[in-house]
């Protein structure tokens, strides 16, 4: 039996003249990920991508990372076979003999993309219904409820047959909507606004900011440790690791206590909006979630992003709690996130921290550093990782 993975777009088909270059991205992001995984074909036409099998690469294991392809609305396993209705019926016949024997009702679905098939869709989905209907008696024809939908799909070389294709991770190809630099703290929230941003075409420079010999060895680890496996998804990434520690002590020093939080907040956004246009980066990704702390005011985002020159985007700006932590499960970031290793916010926390802060107070509160001078230095101090 001739099996393949039926890989489908959703988007990018509606991208006019850059739908070649999105499908050649996600054709070569496809093949950078099976590469690892063995010896496999990949190829596209007409908005669908074949992956099959050369030399014993496994099925199984590339569709499981094909669920995960930024790009990739839908995904199926299938048989291929020749454009006959004969073909078709056997194929389907054989390939989903096991699953007509145990499924209880059936109908079949047919697409043509190749419009000079002979027949058109309704017949022969009706065609190869009633020889599927006579070869397995036990299985019920049912048009509105079936336990087993058969596909066929009569493309331009051949036909295919599957049972059912599944939701892809969906998006857009990585790198096709430009570059961010994403603040990755070691929580569960800002894993999971990369993720996203990501999955939405941006091409992500993570940004850590760690506070040695506040923050330890582990903390560190475990943040490279989120990268890691954000990469999983996106591909080679660089992190950025910045030296906060000088600037979180001169604030704790010097600026009133409970504007330290928002203070820290517009160095990070000014040092990463320094990072991301030293790298043609347009925008900055937090993970900030309105009102979950006093930090996530819409009056201490304000101050926060006033800091940056360039936009700040927050994915999960309004999700609960619940459907941040579901995310992290699912993209498995989560079981690295709650380790407890301490991030340099947790460590130089007000007591009583200004949940509505005045930007002029601010600015007037910062004021007594130098900020430009700190800046500088965090930068120069920074340190990059590479993960492939
Ligand atoms: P997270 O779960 O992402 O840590 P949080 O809900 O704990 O978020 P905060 O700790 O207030 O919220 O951080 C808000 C956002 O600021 C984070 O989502 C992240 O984008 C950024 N941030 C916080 N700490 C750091 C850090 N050490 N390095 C880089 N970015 C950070
Ligand atoms: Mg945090």
């Amino acid at each position: 039996m001739n099996e393949l993975i039926l890989l489908k777009q959703g988007e990018m088909t509606l991208k006019g003249q850059n739908r070649r270059a999105f499908e050649a991205r996600l054709e070569r992001d496809v093949r950078r990920r099976l590469a690892e995984l063995g010896q496999f074909d990949v190829r596209s036409a007409q908005s669908v991508i074949y992956v099959s099998s050369e030399g014993g690469g496994d099925m199984r294991t590339a569709f499981d990372a094909c669920r995960a392809v930024f790009g990739v609305a839908a995904l199926a396993r299938a048989a291929r076979c020749e454009k006959s209705p004969g073909a078709i019926f056997e194929t389907a016949r054989e390939y989903l003999g096991a699953a007509l024997c145990r499924a209880k009702s059936f109908k079949v679905e047919a697409r043509r993309a190749d419009k000079s098939f002979p027949m058109n869709s309704i017949e022969l989905a009706r065609h190869v219904g009633g020889l599927l209907a006579d070869a397995f008696p036990d299985c019920a024809v049912d048009v509105r409820n079936p336990e087993l939908t058969v596909n066929i799909e009569v493309r331009e070389s051949f036909a295919f047959v599957h049972g059912g294709a599944e939701r892809g991770a969906g998006g857009l190809p990585p790198g096709t909507a430009g570059k961010v630099v994403c603040l990755l703290s070691g929580g569960i929230d800002s894993p999971v606004a990369a993720y996203l941003a990501a999955r939405r075409g941006a091409a992500l420079i993570p940004v850590h900011f760690m506070s040695p010999p506040y923050t330890s060895e582990l903390s560190r680890k475990k943040t490279l440790d989120l990268v890691k496996i954000l990469s999983r998804y996106c591909g080679r990434l660089t992190a950025e690791l910045v030296p906060f520690a000088r600037i979180q002590e001169l604030i704790a020093g010097r600026c009133p206590e409970e504007y330290g939080t928002v203070i820290a907040r517009r160095f990070m956004a000014r040092i990463a909006a320094r990072v991301a246009l030293g790298n043609g980066a347009l925008a900055l990704v937090t993970g900030e979630n309105l009102g979950q702390v006093a930090s996530q005011t819409l009056e201490a985002l304000a101050c926060a992003e006033e800091a940056s020159p360039i936009p700040v985007l927050r994915p999960v700006l309004t999700f609960d709690k619940r459907e941040i932590t579901d995310y992290a499960v699912k993209i498995g970031t989560y079981e690295t996130s709650i380790l407890p290793y301490e991030d340099c916010c947790a460590v130089f926390t007000p007591r009583r921290p200004a949940t509505r802060p005045k930007l002029e107070k601010i600015k007037a509160a910062e004021s007594v550093l130098d900020i430009e001078a700190l800046t500088a230095d965090a930068l120069a101090g920074a340190e990059r990782v590479t993960f492939e």
